[in-house]
């Protein structure tokens, strides 16, 4: 079967790509290895955080003034319009799948993390929306004896020291049904919380403790295909809001939205192959005409005009670094930008410093399509979003899914405009 679109990786860039090109009216596939950094990731939207270490609180603006700066950035080759554009499409298609979204590009809000940090963030899921800290209240911090990894003393503690005078305190609960389990794994609760029973256990347990007006934070594990209806059940059963902090991996919010998409592009008529690995690519002069996916004995060959590369960076296995340093993109070989010489040290001694690994990826034209190092394209129907592009530091910036999310956007545009 031939396709229009066959996109490779099935993280955020990949599955709103494939997603915009359906839309579009497209005969879509989507080859990936595995799932994408929805499932390690918090499942909020980070257009962009920090900008030279300060922390940014109107994100659109904090772009804008990005691009003279940082013109090797991904945001400064997407068209401004596509960032709004695409925040715009992901909040219609949650709040299609049932799995609403909340917040703009234009202010950040501003959340507790799972240690107790806050963290200015675009977009969130409705389910941590009464989190934000910008508002005055005192929270609650709730978290369970036999769930590992969610500390709601830590997170209280260090929320009360923090300058924005944030009163937090701490609760922690026995699990109903759960109590003998010595480690409750995050989806082993996620699905206790889609049981009626449970939650009513739970919230007659809880309610005496809390006073009047207090917001209540509970670990991001509050259902996994049914949060809205959980969230609303619960502040009912607690007359008091509620709203989720994003836990350690795995991340149940994250997996909320690949599922999401998943269902939305499968009901669409998309065809979704997770766990098939692309191996190699044809090529014929400028143009990819198949890839390959590794099969039992042999190679199975799939035929498109187009190809989208959404394989992410490092750990993704988008791009390979080896021992001495040599970075290579494994599927076309495509030239990677921002690779520091060999004699060039790859990392610096501080954590949070300039890592000059930190920044390589590929560069595209502002049809997404890759670019030689004299800046030409060099493949004429492959486009390449997401993580694995050149410039940017998602982690310190905050700026991952914000850069997946639009350049998906404007590779889709790209390739139905070209249709036309
Ligand atoms: C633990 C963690 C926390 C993070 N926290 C933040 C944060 O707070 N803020 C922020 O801005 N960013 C954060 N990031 C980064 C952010 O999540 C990513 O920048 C963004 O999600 C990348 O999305 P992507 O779709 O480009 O790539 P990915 O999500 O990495 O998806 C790549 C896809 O390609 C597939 N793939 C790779 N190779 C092949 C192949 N050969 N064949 C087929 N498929 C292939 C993979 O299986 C996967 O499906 C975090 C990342 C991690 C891991």
């Amino acid at each position: 079967m031939n396709y229009d679109s066959i996109v490779i990786g099935a993280g955020y860039a990949g599955l709103m790509t494939a997603y915009s090109l359906m839309r579009g009216g497209q005969k879509v596939l989507v080859l990936a290895k595995g799932y994408g950094r929805t499932h390690l990731a918090t499942g909020m939207i980070d257009v962009l955080g920090y900008v030279d270490g300060e922390r940014v609180t109107r994100p659109l603006e904090a772009v804008a003034r990005l691009r003279t700066p940082q013109p090797g950035h991904p945001y400064a080759r997407l068209a401004p319009e596509s960032l709004r554009a695409a925040m715009a499409l992901f909040l219609n298609v949650m709040s299609e799948a049932g799995y609403v979204f909340a917040g703009s590009i234009d202010e950040n809000l501003l959340l507790p993390t799972a240690v107790g940090a806050v963290r200015p963030v675009a977009l969130v899921p409705q389910t941590m929306v009464a989190g934000d800290v910008r508002e005055k209240t005192p929270l609650v911090i709730v978290g369970f004896e036999n769930f590992k990894d969610f500390y709601p003393e830590l997170i209280a503690a260090n929320l009360a020291r923090n300058p924005l005078s944030i009163t937090a305190r701490a609760i922690t609960l026995s699990l109903p049904t759960l109590e003998n389990d010595a480690d409750v794994a995050p989806m082993i609760l996620a699905r206790a919380f889609e049981r009626a029973e449970f939650r009513r256990k739970l919230a007659a347990q809880l309610k005496p403790h809390l006073k009047a007006g207090e917001r209540v934070g509970f670990p991001a594990v509050l259902g996994v295909d049914k949060a809205p209806e959980v969230l609303t059940d619960l502040q009912t059963h607690l007359g008091a809001r509620i709203f989720e902090i994003p836990t350690l991996p795995p991340s149940i919010p994250g997996l909320r939205i690949c599922r999401a998409l998943e269902r939305l592009l499968r009901q669409g008529g998309a065809r979704v192959q997770i766990g098939h690995p692309v191996v190699e690519g044809r090529v014929s002069g400028a143009r990819v005409e198949a890839v390959a996916v590794k099969s039992a004995a042999r190679l199975k060959w799939y035929a498109a005009r187009n190809f989208i590369l959404a394989t992410g960076g490092v750990a993704a296995h988008g791009l390979e670094v080896d021992s001495a340093g040599a970075v290579r993109e494994p599927l076309f070989n495509l030239p990677v930008a921002n690779v520091p010489a060999p004699s060039q040290p790859r990392f610096a001694a501080a954590y949070f410093g300039e890592h000059p690994l930190s920044k390589i990826g590929v560069n595209t034209d502002s049809e997404m399509r890759p670019l030689s190092v004299d800046g030409r394209p060099v493949l004429e129907n492959l486009r390449v979003c997401g993580a694995l592009l050149a410039g940017a530091e998602p982690w310190k910036e905050k700026s991952g899914e914000g850069i997946s999310l639009a350049s998906a956007y404007q590779a889709a545009q790209v390739i139905l405009e070209s249709r036309k």
